[in-house]
């Protein structure tokens, strides 16, 4: 039996539930589920929380990457430049708009896209850059950024697993073209159901994402683009509200459980890096192991938790390999067979990362 899991929401709500029925209660009490002030609420709380000019809800990190492509008029014969150490979401909303995946390696320490190696992938097809600001830290942008500017590409930030993340003072998804970012339950702010976002600082584009994620509609029933069904839903932007008031406190919390693990492993434990002027929100804490089937095993018996993020390097994914160009993913390859994240929330205590630790110490020494 599983004593210490990878996240607790059942800890959470516990927590949160003297601040929660009551916004629930009122949403029932409007009843204006599509749409309703919750949501413009919400818009304004991560504008704010971001120092960004819009904030645009929608149903899913998934629909954010897709409406980012759509808005961007990323088509059938472009390519799009990522990495292959993320979630599927990145590089599958590439291949749903018809453009080719192109993955480039990551950096071995930080498991991030290394930015040295986006220029030799990049072709007469290239238009876009999807850096994946990975567990919680910001790939390099300003080496990212750079190279778009030289070579007129565009960039979308996937933020989903880094909210509130920032290189020396900027905000994680406000220095490309577009941020998308995910409140999937998980995540450092996370609703209780689907619920996704996309940041700019551009109005114009701010005003052509609004549309797509809502028909291609600016008035009800005018349409004048093609756009998707894709809206947050008001129960969960009353539920993102209550909880946004404590994102900065939780993420400080888990700086802290962090630490914590750093205190008490021993020093042959792989812990990972965080890249110079990166602040780290640690969504998740990633170390590498060797023999990892074993390792969890071991954490198991004792009732601890373990994942694996990512096991399969996407150029590898049976419905990738068709359509995606892949430039080299050794490092990736060798990253999905030995990476295991560790609990992490703001929920877990100090005793239970010490006993964690000295499991992990056990099993190296
Ligand atoms: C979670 C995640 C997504 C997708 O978000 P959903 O809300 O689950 O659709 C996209 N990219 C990355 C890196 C993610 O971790």
């Amino acid at each position: 039996m599983i004593r210490i899991p990878m996240v607790d929401l059942q800890r959470e709500v516990a927590a949160l539930k003297n601040d929660l029925m009551p916004a629930i209660e009122k949403v029932l009490d409007n009843a204006s589920f599509i749409k309703g002030s919750e949501v413009d609420h919400f818009d304004e709380n991560i504008q704010n929380l971001l120092g960004v000019k819009q904030h645009i809800s929608c149903a899913n990190g998934t629909d954010a990457l897709k409406i980012a492509l759509m808005a961007l008029e990323i088509k059938a014969g472009d390519e799009v430049i990522t990495s292959p150490f993320t979630f599927v979401a990145t590089a599958e909303t590439i291949a749903f708009v018809g453009a080719t995946p192109v993955f480039t390696d990551i950096d071995p320490d930080t498991f991030l896209m290394n930015p040295d190696l986006i220029e030799a992938a990049i072709t007469s097809r290239t238009k876009a850059i999807i850096p994946v600001h990975l567990f919680g830290q910001m790939a390099d942008m300003d080496k990212i950024m750079k190279i778009a500017k030289k070579h007129n590409l565009k960039v979308i930030e996937d933020t989903a697993q880094a909210i509130a993340a920032s290189q020396y003072g900027k905000m994680a998804g406000t220095i490309g073209d577009i941020g998308t970012i995910s409140y999937f339950p998980s995540k450092n702010l996370g609703a209780y159901g689907d619920a996704g976002g996309l940041v700019t600082n551009d109005s114009d584009l701010a005003q052509k994402l609004a549309m797509i994620a809502n028909h291609g509609s600016k008035r009800k029933y005018e349409h004048h683009l093609i756009g998707v069904n894709s809206r947050l839903d008001t129960m969960q932007a009353a539920i993102l509200n209550v909880k946004f008031k404590y994102i900065k406190e939780w993420i400080e919390k888990r700086r802290q459980v962090a630490a914590w693990y750093e205190k008490y492993f021993n020093a042959g434990v792989i812990i990972p890096k965080t890249l110079a002027g990166n602040y780290h929100t640690y969504h998740q804490y990633t170390i590498r192991v060797k023999h990892r089937e074993a390792f969890q095993k071991w954490l198991a018996d004792e009732g601890m938790a373990s994942a694996v993020y990512y096991p399969i390097s996407l150029d590898e994914q049976p419905g990738f390999i068709h359509l995606s160009v892949s430039n080299g993913t050794d490092l990736s390859h060798q990253a999905c067979k030995e990476v295991v994240s560790l609990p992490i929330s703001p929920w877990i205590t100090e005793a239970e990362v010490r006993e964690i630790a000295e499991r992990v110490n056990q099993f190296n020494g």
